[in-house]
């Protein structure tokens, strides 16, 4: 008989368990994992994403305690224990597993392994932490109820120190657990994030600090904290784009590999933060199922450069929605957000227009009535009464930025690229053609974001659901139309980085671009997004790609105790 997987023989009736008691939970509540009682202990906040939000991140911590826990059960092989043990209990609405349960001395004790140290009292005894030791008090009530039969003690062993803390099992205890767990199902019924932790010193330690911001909410209402540190400021997966027309991606464990006319690729999933698929590229199902097994999300962008489809196995974080619903079906709140959103977009168009005519006033003159323009709609974004008057004024912006832009293009130039105005599905020139496509890659970096932090993509505040394309994307694309491409693109026609005939397929109808077309507005596209740039509100450097994804995670703060942060981003 394996002993990892051996149940204890269970004796009913479950005395311990005050069977007269009605249970800790209301009739229709799933129970409770043991191991959430530790998040609750650490902080209510992680409690609350970790058992509501339902997002669970692995960091080096959590992986290393894993890694002890099959060291330690491999090394204890001969002892004569119980390993592995999977305890519940109605009455208390708990279940888990515990790590070991040995006989000492004619009684069960309840045995879990920490990798770090013990707390150590005024007498340097050591002690089991608070979350520690309410997870070891867990444990043993379920198993006392699974057996029948009293659990006096729980051990803990801290590796780090080498030492074993006691816990005793005894109606105090009880009733501690008893209190936890009330404050957790409470926790659990509410659709409010608790706040972030005051013990500031937890964060850099919790897996979930790069969803929960905790710097950025301190960084609001205690103006003497030091900048934010726990955010990321850098991508360390890659974004993958198969552009080879005929291409074929299938599985081999746990790597995607590449196949094409002429070669065949390796790639780790591991290495992977996202899937793009150019054109007729095909995917096998297994491929697709190990992508969706990694939340590794796959998009389809059509040979023509539109965005068509994006795949995810997205969480169903059903609070999180609910909030977003709530916040975003507010007629105050879409005009608030909405205001912001479409004043950060006209400032950035008119500071790069300023920018990029600072040192040139003979080319400063022939903008300048676009400036002009474009500094009105701006003046009146910031009191304008409604969502529609809004989307007039961004309107009326777009319409003299673009017009402004054959001017910056430089004299050398080649004439293809010179746009005749704003043209899509399909552009009509290459100028259009090359925006097109920028745009469509920008379609799914800000849909991942928005995955990535579990918001509901479909629902947004500014865009009308008028197309196939989420709303909520539409919205946030705004923010870094200008700063992630335009630019960019800009300045890559001014250097001559296109070919007008290679890096294009023109017929009368429309501008495409070719395969080494394809390929070079991926490079200039990816290049742009491991670019940094001085986030204000953070005050630091963040890559493009980075300040994305924060930009989601500050927009969700607007309705979750954080107003204000969102959209302060703009360029220099
Ligand atoms: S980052 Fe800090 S405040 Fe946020 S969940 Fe973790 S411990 Fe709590």
């Amino acid at each position: 008989m394996n002993p990892k997987s051996n149940p204890l023989p269970s004796k009913s009736p479950p005395e311990f368990a005050n069977p007269d008691s009605p249970s800790l939970l209301a009739p229709d509540e799933p129970p409770l994992r043991v191991m959430a009682l530790r998040a609750l202990y650490y902080c209510e906040r992680l409690f609350y994403l970790e058992e509501v939000e339902g997002i669970y991140v692995a960091n080096d911590h959590v992986y290393a305690g894993r890694t002890l826990h099959e060291e330690v059960v491999a090394l204890d092989d001969e002892t004569p224990e119980r390993r592995s043990v999977e305890v519940s209990s109605q009455y208390w609405g708990l279940y888990g597993k515990v790590d070991a349960v040995r006989r000492r001395d004619g009684k069960w004790v309840v045995y879990e392994h920490k990798k770090g140290r013990c707390y150590r009292d005024q007498n340097n005894k050591p002690q089991p932490w608070p979350s520690d030791r309410i997870q070891a008090i867990a444990y043993a009530v379920l198993l006392e109820e699974t057996l029948g039969e009293p659990v006096p003690q729980a051990r803990i062993r801290y590796h780090a120190d080498n030492v074993t803390a006691f816990v005793t099992i005894d109606e105090e205890a009880k009733n501690e657990l008893r209190q936890a767990l009330q404050r957790a199902f409470r926790l659990r019924r509410s659709c409010q994030r608790p706040p972030v932790t005051e013990n500031e010193r937890l964060c850099p330690h919790c897996s979930l600090n790069v969803v929960c911001l905790p710097e950025e909410e301190r960084l609001r209402t205690h103006s003497t904290t030091s900048p934010p540190r726990l955010f990321p400021g850098h991508r360390d997966r890659e974004t993958i784009h198969i552009v080879t027309p005929r291409a074929n991606v299938g599985r081999s464990g746990d790597s995607l590999i590449v196949r094409t006319e002429e070669e065949k690729t390796k790639i780790p999933i591991h290495q992977v933060d996202s899937l793009v698929l150019h054109g007729f590229v095909q995917i096998s199902t297994q491929a697709l199922h190990l992508c969706a097994s990694k939340e590794i999300p796959v998009f389809w962008i059509s040979a023509g450069g539109k965005f068509i489809a994006g795949l995810t196995s997205s969480p169903g974080r059903v609070q999180q929605r609910i909030r977003q619903y709530q916040a975003l079906t507010d007629p105050q709140t879409q005009l608030r957000l909405s205001r912001k959103l479409v004043l950060a977009k006209i400032e950035t168009q008119l500071r790069y227009l300023l920018r990029a005519t600072r040192k040139e006033p003979d080319l400063r003159n022939h903008v300048d009535q676009h400036i002009q323009r474009i500094r009105e709609c701006l003046n009146k974004a910031t009191s304008a009464p409604s969502i529609d008057s809004l989307r007039g004024l961004e309107g009326m912006a777009a319409k003299a930025y673009f017009a402004s832009l054959p001017f910056l293009l430089k004299g050398k130039t080649a004439d293809e690229f010179r746009p005749n105005g704003r043209n899509k599905r399909p552009p009509k020139d290459r100028f259009n053609c090359l925006l097109g496509f920028g745009y469509a890659l920008l379609q799914s970096l800000v849909l991942r974001s928005i995955l990535a932090v579990g918001l509901e993509p479909a629902l947004g505040f500014y865009h009308r659901p008028r197309s196939s394309a989420h709303p909520l994307v539409l919205d946030l694309m705004e923010l870094f139309r200008t700063s992630i491409w335009e630019i960019p693109l800009l300045g890559s026609i001014n250097r001559c980085y296109w070919d007008p005939q290679e890096d294009f397929q023109i017929t009368k109808e429309h501008v495409w671009l070719s395969d080494s077309g394809r390929k070079k507005a991926i490079t200039l596209f990816e290049q742009r997004l491991q670019e940094s740039y001085f986030h204000p509100y953070l005050s630091r450097s963040l890559s493009y790609a980075r300040i994305v994804e924060l930009e989601v995670r500050l927009l969700e703060k607007e309705w979750t105790g954080c107003p204000d942060v969102f959209a302060t981003m703009r360029i220099r």
